[in-house]
């Protein structure tokens, strides 16, 4: 299996060999084609697993195949539990996207807001997120969540520990009733199921 034979395009796959990645991860090589099926998708995936790649690559596909929409509002949001998971994920999303015209950005708190709402202000493709600073800055109207269609839940799990199940719910009442959602988790708890339950639409489960 080779990142060419998923199907990804000549961007995203120059970007990967620049990252100096030869073969897709085995969370990679189930999740990329169903996410480009446009699946909803409930991935078990460990740190480490090459989770991150296993989503960004194939949502940034689907954003390439799609015109850029005037003033660019977010179209695919990524929620994180921690300030640290949303830099790391959104600098991913920055090298594959490298070669395309996409662009991404990450907000969270404990940090000055007014950089993140210029870096809204000037369109994005890509949001990743904390839970509580999305919905400070959707609350004074810094950002727009009306053309999000692809959600994802990065450890998923993390963010029902730290009790985001509340503003996980806020969020999902912001957004399209259509869309696409993925959910990653490293672990399953009856918690993680009801949630999937909640906004999963006939999931494709996904372990690696
Ligand atoms: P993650 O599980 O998403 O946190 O990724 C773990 C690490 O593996 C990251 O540093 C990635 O850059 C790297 N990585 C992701 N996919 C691949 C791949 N197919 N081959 C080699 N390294 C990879």
């Amino acid at each position: 299996m080779t990142f060419k034979s998923l199907g990804l395009s000549d961007a995203l796959l120059k970007a990967i060999s620049k990252k100096g990645y030869e073969t897709p991860s085995a969370i990679q090589q189930k999740a990329i084609p169903l996410i480009l099926e446009r699946k909803d998708v409930l991935a078990s995936a460990q740190t480490g697993s090459g989770k991150t790649a296993g989503f960004a690559l194939p949502l940034l596909q689907i954003l390439q195949n799609q015109p850029i929409l005037h003033k660019r509002p977010v179209r695919a949001l990524i929620l994180t539990p921690t300030r640290e998971l949303a830099a790391q994920v959104q600098q991913e999303f920055k090298d594959y996207s490298e070669f395309t015209a996409l662009r991404s950005t990450v907000i969270f708190g404990g940090v000055g807001a007014n950089p993140q709402i210029n870096a809204l202000r000037n369109g994005v493709d890509v949001l990743v997120a904390t839970p509580g600073r999305l919905l400070d800055l959707h609350s004074q109207r810094a950002v727009s969540l009306s053309k999000v269609e692809i959600l994802g839940l990065d450890e998923a799990d993390r963010m029902l520990d730290m009790g985001f199940a509340r503003d996980i719910k806020k969020i999902l009442a912001l957004l399209p009733s259509k869309r696409q959602n993925l959910l990653f988790s490293a672990t399953f708890s009856k918690e993680i199921k009801k949630l999937a339950n909640e906004f999963l639409h006939q999931p494709v489960l996904v372990e690696a």
